[in-house]
């Protein structure tokens, strides 16, 4: 056919197709985020990816997006297994060597998005702080602050804790989990589903605090990383769609590494690599020794006792104050 005929067929058809309806989306799928949605045209056919939870759908303009099923989400084993409500520690038969050297995880797609659970410089750094284990980020505001879910997922735990104050868990489908501490307010119960930006609470400074401030962390089945691994605070920005979580970034004293440029290789790195690396963090790290400060005792004396002097000492823990240690203060001598 020449397109003088197939023109008035074109016009034709366009006159009298109905406009189109989205009654071809399957029940239960939705879009989740408009985003990544750059097209304008109207939805003509869904087609079946590798994944059984997402679709794809196609538009009259030549572009597509993603659609979830919700129901199958929901439905996922990450929300049944090691589930308890109300408490902090779920994983409790998880070991660290039971996870692998590398855990690839996929932050969001195009379906899901990220919200900064708030965006200001971070106060206080993941690892250890005057000695005493600390494992999130601390986020100054002002009491009342929303406070924003940063992936979508389901709540676990809405408790008021001696440490943490009111404080909120959230699951994600990823299998991470995201700590939301020292709130004035919850706005959120165990069991809830919410979303990337949903408020789940307000900042404020509820049990063991100095002041205001929010202390997000996030954990892999139990085991916290640094949360400036995934997310930039100050910019408020997720710093990438798939991580890689090394198993050496579960260690409590482990921190990100803003220059490392491993951050932008590790994707590409084969698991020889990746295991070859681990494997010699791990050695370093079992050559480690730390000194329990007992009553009475002085850096000095500590050092004396394994053999160093006190510049030594100071140098293997960074920010140590030699005059002021604790009873109990964890102290490196190796
Ligand atoms: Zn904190």
């Amino acid at each position: 056919m020449n397109l003088l005929i197939l023109l008035p067929l074109a016009v034709m058809l366009s006159r009298d197709i109905p406009p189109p309806s989205y009654s071809f989306i399957p029940e239960d799928y939705v879009s989740i985020s408009t985003q990544f949605l750059q097209g304008k045209g109207a939805p003509v056919d869904t087609i079946d990816v590798n994944d059984s939870n997402l679709q794809i759908v196609l538009r009259d303009d030549n572009t597509w997006y993603y659609i979830k099923n919700i129901k199958k989400v929901e439905a996922s084993s990450v929300f049944v297994e090691n589930w308890v409500e109300n408490n902090l520690t779920p994983y409790k038969d998880v070991k660290l060597e039971d996870l692998g050297y590398r855990n690839s995880i996929c932050l969001i797609d195009s379906v899901s998005k990220f919200a900064c659970p708030y965006s200001t410089k971070v106060y206080s750094k993941f690892g250890y702080r005057h000695g005493r284990r600390h494992q999130g980020v601390d986020l100054p505001l002002k009491v009342g602050t929303p406070v924003a879910c940063a992936f979508d997922g389901r709540v676990r735990v809405s408790m008021y804790s001696r440490g943490y104050g009111n404080m909120v868990v959230v699951r994600h489908e990823n299998g991470l989990e995201t700590f939301y501490g020292h709130l004035s307010k919850r706005n959120v119960k165990p069991g809830d589903w919410v979303r990337a930006g949903d408020v789940i609470g307000l900042g404020g400074s509820t049990g063991r605090s100095s002041g205001p401030h929010l202390h997000f962390e996030v954990r892999y089945k139990g085991f916290a990383f640094d949360p400036q691994w995934i997310i930039d605070f100050e910019a408020g920005e997720l710093r990438k769609n798939v991580f890689v979580l090394r198993r050496s970034y579960l260690d409590a004293s482990s921190r990100y590494i803003p220059e490392s440029i491993q951050e932008e290789e590790d994707v590409y790195l084969t698991d020889e690599q990746i295991i070859a690396e681990e494997m010699r963090i791990a050695a370093e790290k079992a050559a480690e020794k730390w000194h329990t400060v007992k009553s009475g005792e002085t850096i000095s004396g500590i050092a004396a006792k394994y053999g160093k002097n006190q510049s030594t000492i100071k140098k293997l823990n960074p920010g140590l104050n030699v005059n002021k240690i604790r009873i109990g203060q964890k102290i490196r001598v190796n």
